[in-house]
């Protein structure tokens, strides 16, 4: 019986650690983490303030940076996450953000995919009916993709490298694995990047799952750095899932 997941599981890899130059010491006011200060820093380099006349908190500065739509700043600060338990739909989605991402998904040509999870599909979870329709789908399939991989490794036994011969039965036998086959993505987007596509992906407008994700990711992101986040808001839509709109549309 395989693994099914019923939300994603997202956790923050790597965030920046700034180091302030002695010699162009910043007036910082206010909590703020590493990110937020080299956000700052950068913004301040551009008119020399970092005397800080309007004894400005770093997160008010950030405040107004989004406000102004002065974007560039934010593209200094980087945060890496590890995404679990999400589709290959899904990251077929994801990977269309394209400015300031960097993408790193597990191969389905190398990797085994006879004990893959799947994530279900979240219009499907809580109604018993339709979830054992879907599982009974999922598992013919994964049970059709195992037989392919056999008879597919027979077929090409003349191939004498074992690790050549192995890609050559799992990349045709994917075919059969559904959309909703379970996969593991690390994303590294800039503070710019991550608001564009956190705006349009926890919106209503957006797919159920890739919704969901975008939500965990942002509360994620809101944690590890508020002063890029929040004026993101997150509420329960008419649909009853919940969803997130922003004060300061793509800046
Ligand atoms: C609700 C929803 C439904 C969707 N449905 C579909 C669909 O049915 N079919 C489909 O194919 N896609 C669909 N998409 C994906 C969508 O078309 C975009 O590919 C995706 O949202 C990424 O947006 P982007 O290109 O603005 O992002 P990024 O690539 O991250 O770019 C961010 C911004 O950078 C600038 N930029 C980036 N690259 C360039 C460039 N080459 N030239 C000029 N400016 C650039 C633009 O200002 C852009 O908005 C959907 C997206 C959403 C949110």
């Amino acid at each position: 019986m395989p693994e099914f997941f019923t939300a994603p599981r997202v956790t923050l890899l790597a965030h920046p650690s700034f180091a302030e130059p002695a010699h162009l010491p910043v007036e910082w006011q206010g909590e703020s983490t590493d990110g937020e200060r080299l956000a700052e820093f950068a913004g301040r380099l551009c008119y020399m303030s970092q005397h800080n006349p309007a004894k400005r908190a770093t997160r008010e500065y950030l405040e107004n940076i989004k406000k102004q739509g002065h974007g560039s700043v934010l593209e200094h600060a980087n945060y890496s996450v590890l995404l679990e338990g999400v589709s290959r739909s899904l990251t077929h989605e994801l990977v269309r953000h394209r400015a300031g991402f960097a993408y790193s998904q597990l191969s389905q040509r190398y990797v085994d995919e006879s004990h893959a999870a799947f994530v279900v599909p979240p219009a499907i979870v809580g109604d018993e009916a339709l979830e054992g329709a879907w599982r009974a789908q999922v598992e013919s399939a994964q049970q059709a993709y195992v037989a392919l991989v056999d008879r597919l490794m027979e077929r090409y036994g003349w191939v004498a490298d074992k690790v050549h011969r192995r890609k050559m039965a799992r990349e045709a036998a994917r075919g059969v694995l559904p959309n909703s086959t379970e996969t593991k993505i690390v994303v590294t987007g800039n503070a710019r990047a991550w608001r564009t596509m956190l705006e349009l992906r926890s919106s209503e407008g957006a797919e159920l799952e890739i919704r969901r994700a975008a939500l965990a990711i942002l509360r994620t992101l809101q944690a590890a750095a508020p002063g890029f986040f929040s004026d993101f808001e997150i509420y329960t839509a008419d649909d009853r899932h919940e969803a997130a709109r922003i004060s300061y549309h793509k800046v």
